[in-house]
């Protein structure tokens, strides 16, 4: 496997940052994001968080995934450092949401799906930001995306602009977050995925991460494993089947 960027050879200036921590949940944008990054930059680590989430499966296929990186991909394999996991019960604890207990995904008065977990990205960060001060590095890398999205206010280029400000100043040290899908369509971030990885990319994608909010990976479908009728799956599957229609 060669990624066909050439950003691996490119020049780098004096006092460009090395280093980024990526915020890794198994799923399909954050596994793309973990490419993006490695594509990126010299030295690359992970961090996940569990936090009682429904589908806990997703914890299972992150390892899945960063063991698939370090032995399919030579390329990357060496820039792939630690993975960090933090126990997030806590987030569990105070969220009464479809994410977090069995409830039925609806959408609520406030227009927003009872999957949103109050806050959740906005500590995901702060404790990111966190771990990579202390390891040294200055780039936060989410897979966030305002395109085709479940409308989480706290997934917004704004949001996540904001956040990288207070956070900088608040450690008084810079740190910038950056989202490489904010603007890329479902479709476009499984083209984004050919591009980095090539098919051994997408395959991996496709058949290790997880995306359903019920954690149901009993059947493989062309888009990967998932329910098919949850908000996640709806929007996996129509990215897919948009994402093959384009390449025929
Ligand atoms: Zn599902």
């Amino acid at each position: 496997m060669s990624p066909i960027s050439t950003d691996l050879d490119r020049v780098r200036h004096p006092s460009e940052p090395t280093g980024a921590l990526v915020l890794f949940s198994g799923g399909q944008d954050s596994a793309t994001t973990l490419a993006w990054a490695l594509n990126h930059y010299e030295r690359v680590e992970t961090i996940g968080f569990d936090y009682g989430q429904r589908h806990a499966v997703e914890l299972e296929c992150r390892l899945k995934v960063l063991d698939a990186l370090r032995t399919q991909f030579t390329d990357w394999s060496k820039r792939l450092g630690d993975d960090h996991l933090l126990d997030l019960g806590i987030l569990g604890q105070i969220s009464e949401t479809a994410m977090t207990r069995e409830q039925a995904i609806v959408f609520e008065k406030s227009g927003l799906p009872s999957t949103f977990v109050p806050g959740r990205n906005l500590l995901f960060f702060m404790l990111a930001a966190a771990v990579a001060y202390r390891r040294g590095m200055s780039v936060l890398v989410g897979g966030m995306c305002e395109t085709d999205y479940s409308g989480y206010p706290d997934c917004r280029d704004n949001t996540l602009k904001a956040l990288q400000v207070a956070v900088s100043l608040g450690l008084d040290a810079p740190m910038v977050v950056q989202t490489p899908l904010m603007w890329l369509t479902k479709s476009q971030t499984w083209t984004l995925a050919q591009e980095l990885g090539g098919s051994a990319l997408v395959e991996l994608i496709r058949t290790q991460t997880h995306t359903c909010y019920l954690g149901d990976r009993s059947t493989l479908h062309d888009w990967g494993y998932g329910c098919g009728k949850c908000p996640a799956c709806e929007l996996r599957s129509s990215g897919y089947l948009d994402y093959i229609g384009a390449k025929t």
